[in-house]
């Protein structure tokens, strides 16, 4: 039979995260490769699920989000970026962080629309850009500190450009965004009409006291910018899959278009859960110093083997190069590791459209103190 099929997206593979952790089981190796934890999630958030659950709260919720949550975000918004977020018009929930991305982008995105995006990128941009007739304009970070080249960005931009899409903490780099380079965008951006997406999934987790640059401290910012946060990331619950973006009303507007065909409303018990537990600021006050931890001792017992750290600033992720140890292509080093010594990563050249290849490669440090005593156990080895 002939469907005739054209694809929408004829490069598009297989993404490394699943091809990693399904190698790290055939291998029965420790997976430090796709950013899940595998610590158990707070059971207080556990419990208001199941009693949300048996309270009744299991039919469709609101399109936009069960409103006490987008009422306990909006406060701590107002209270941890001074800003005055309308519940009503600028926040919607949706099934996670990728979701919004990719909703906000679809949104606004007409043909041949031009977005600027900077690698190593997630793996979701590029397809989502492309998916809408846009065309990818890819600027490298500056390695090795991954600092973004400003003045290359603005030779970059044309009459076409339509958006440029942030990400900090990044993935999978640890680095973030610092004042300098916010104020250098917003003298960029300023008497444009340019959109921008700013994916904040790792908020909070955020390293040795820096503080967060949101987009949601910057009014003029906010005014044509898409935030994208995921609770999955942020409560250790990734199979959740749950998140929300934060726009101005006029962009939610749009979002909302294609927000409500798509998936419509996301979970209800678990929204209702994190309406609560949201209540409690411990409940993100308490995330930087918690996984800080888990990086300084995953830095710690890595010193005792060949591989050099780069610096990490937030997310779940340390990269390390292993310039010590070989000249293999980053791709066929992770999986020999994962073969020969049972530890899987990601290697990070998957994370450009070139397949650029500094022999680097990240770790999740994401899990529980034996699991990664388990991992530097095996890689010490190498
Ligand atoms: N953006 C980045 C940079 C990520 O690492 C992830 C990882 N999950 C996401 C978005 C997506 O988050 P979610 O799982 O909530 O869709
Ligand atoms: N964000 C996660 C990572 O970078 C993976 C998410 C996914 O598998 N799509 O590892």
């Amino acid at each position: 039979m002939n469907l005739d099929l054209k694809s929408k997206l004829p490069d598009v593979g297989t993404t490394i995260f699943t091809v990693m952790s399904v190698l790290a089981a055939e291998c029965n190796a420790v997976n430090l490769g796709q950013g899940f934890p595998d610590y158990e999630m707070n059971p207080e958030l556990i419990s208001l699920v199941d009693q949300a659950m048996r309270s009744g709260n299991n039919q469709y919720v609101h399109m936009n989000g069960y409103i006490p949550l987008r009422e306990a975000l909006a406060e701590k918004v107002r209270l941890l970026y001074e800003t005055i977020i309308d519940p009503d018009k600028q926040i919607t929930i949706t099934p996670g962080g990728t979701y919004a991305i990719y909703t906000a982008i679809t949104s606004v995105l007409n043909p041949g629309d031009e977005v600027i995006l900077f690698q190593p990128a997630y793996d979701s941009y590029i397809p989502n850009v492309l998916v809408n007739g846009g065309v990818p304009v890819l600027i490298d970070l500056k390695f090795p500190g991954y600092r973004i080249d400003w003045d290359e960005v603005k030779s970059r931009i044309t009459t076409r450009t339509r958006m440029m899409i942030f990400n900090s903490p990044h993935n999978p780099t640890g680095a973030i965004l610092n004042p300098e380079d916010i104020s250098t965008l917003r003298k960029i951006v300023k008497d444009t009409n340019i959109l921008l997406v700013s994916d904040e999934v790792y908020e909070h987790l955020i390293f040795d006291n820096l503080r967060h640059e949101s987009f949601l401290w910057y009014p003029d910012l906010m005014e044509r910018s898409f935030v994208c946060f995921s609770f999955g990331k942020v409560y250790h619950c990734t199979g959740w899959k749950l998140g929300y973006c934060i726009s101005s009303p006029a962009l939610m507007k749009e979002f909302r278009k294609v927000h409500q065909f798509n998936c419509f409303s996301c979970h209800t018990p678990s929204q209702v859960a994190l309406a609560s537990f949201l209540q409690n600021t411990q409940s993100y006050t308490a995330l930087p110093s918690f996984m800080q931890g888990k990086r300084d001792s995953f830095q710690q017992m890595m010193a005792a083997t060949r591989f050099t750290a780069l610096p990490s600033y937030g997310s779940y992720f340390q990269l390390y190069m292993y310039d010590r140890i070989s000249d293999e292509s980053d791709t066929a080093f992770t999986i020999r590791i994962t073969r020969e010594f049972a530890v899987a990563s990601i290697p990070v050249s998957v994370f450009y459209l070139s397949g650029k290849d500094d022999k680097v490669i990240r770790f999740c440090f994401a899990k529980k103190q034996e699991t990664l005593e388990k991992a530097v156990a095996c890689l010490i080895r190498v």
